[in-house]
């Protein structure tokens, strides 16, 4: 449904968007994610056709719309974008707010479209009201509709939660997957903000500086990053030192690990051990002890920060009944199973 290959934006001599790839298909939600300044608002206004590619091309439903040398008019992209700013019409009831791109339909089918939209939006019987009457989050999905209506290809959604209070920022982005997935659409989102990011996407590409570091399920972007970067922007977790012992083992401060070596690594080089706070189990019954130096109340957990005999810190995930202070000495037991491993910088 939507491709990017090899796509290039340039801002005069800045590169904004560098050798970018990937590949929506049908009724898939992509999202990127990465620090301000990446490049994301950059990649949704090439997909607009409001950037010309300096190299690459893109193709929305299997027709060429962007090349160097040649770019579709935005209005003929037949796309729906969602901005941080809302931008609905004030003097509009929601009903015409969401039938206003609906001029080619008829009377019938576009008073049909409205109201196929309210209820997939959970909007019904708001139809007669004005923006100002409803809250931030149903005025997000009024704005969802609105750009649903016409069918597009594909929404392009920019930072669409940033400006709402935070238990919005929660329970919004999975709203409308729902409300996505009900309609079947395509969607590519971006976003700096990663809970979003993991409640709202099937896929996520990671970027850094206009690149792609990695495109992946959050799963794997957690759980396997290919790169520091990546493993350093997505979740929580420490670097632990180790020295590789043979192919699959590594000495750590935490005992042996066993685990997949990278490949331009041997015995004797020095590596770093990627530890997630779920990777530190707290146990009161073990003999390794490492004293709390900080602590973070999470409801049902603790996430510890803890420093071990060299003083290294790790952090730890514990249930929330587990209340130690900092200075106190816990008992922790590694699982470090399946954990990854990068090349040591030193
Ligand atoms: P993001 O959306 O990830 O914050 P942007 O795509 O807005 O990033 O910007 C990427 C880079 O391109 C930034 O360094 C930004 O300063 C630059 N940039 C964005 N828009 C313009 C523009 N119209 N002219 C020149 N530079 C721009
Ligand atoms: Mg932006």
């Amino acid at each position: 449904m939507l491709e990017l290959e090899s796509l290039s934006v340039d801002y005069g001599t800045q590169r904004a968007v560098q050798d970018l790839s990937i590949n929506l298909t049908p009724g898939q939600i992509g999202c990127l994610i990465g620090p301000s300044g990446c490049g994301k608002t950059t990649v949704l206004r090439a997909i607009g056709g409001f950037e010309r590619p300096t190299t690459g091309r893109i193709r929305l439903g299997g027709r060429v719309v962007s090349t160097p040398d040649h770019i579709v008019a935005p209005e003929e992209r037949r796309i729906g974008m969602v901005f941080q700013d809302l931008a609905l019409f004030p003097h509009l009831t929601v009903a015409r707010n969401i039938g206003f791109g609906l001029h080619r339909y008829s009377r019938d089918q576009r008073r049909r479209r409205i109201a196929g939209l309210l209820e997939l939006t959970g909007l019904e019987g708001m139809d007669q009201a004005y923006p100002h009457e409803l809250s931030g989050g149903q005025q997000q999905r009024v704005a969802v509709a609105r750009a649903m209506a016409p069918r597009p290809t594909i929404m392009l959604l920019d930072e669409p939660f940033s400006s709402l209070d935070p238990e919005l920022r929660e329970s919004l982005p999975r709203e409308l997957r729902e409300i996505f997935r009900g309609d079947g659409i395509t969607v590519l989102q971006v976003t700096h903000d990663q809970p979003e990011a993991f409640a709202m996407a099937d896929e996520i590409g990671v970027l850094r500086a206009g690149a792609l570091e990695q495109w992946d399920t959050a799963y794997a972007l957690y759980h396997m990053p290919q790169t520091r970067f990546v493993a350093d922007f997505i979740g929580e977790g420490i670097m632990l030192p180790g020295e590789v012992i043979d192919e699959r083992h590594i000495d750590t401060e935490l005992g042996h690990v066993r685990t997949r070596i990278p490949e331009q690594c041997s015995a004797g080089s020095a590596v770093d051990v990627l530890l997630r706070p779920d990777d530190i189990q707290h146990d009161d019954d073990s003999a390794v002890k490492a004293r709390v130096v900080d602590r973070t109340f999470r409801g049902a957990q603790f996430l510890y920060t803890l420093a071990l005999d060299s003083g290294r810190r790790v952090l730890c995930l514990a249930a929330s009944h587990h209340d130690h202070p900092p200075g106190e000495y816990i008992g922790i037991r590694p699982e470090l199973d399946h954990v990854v491993v990068f090349p040591g910088t030193a």
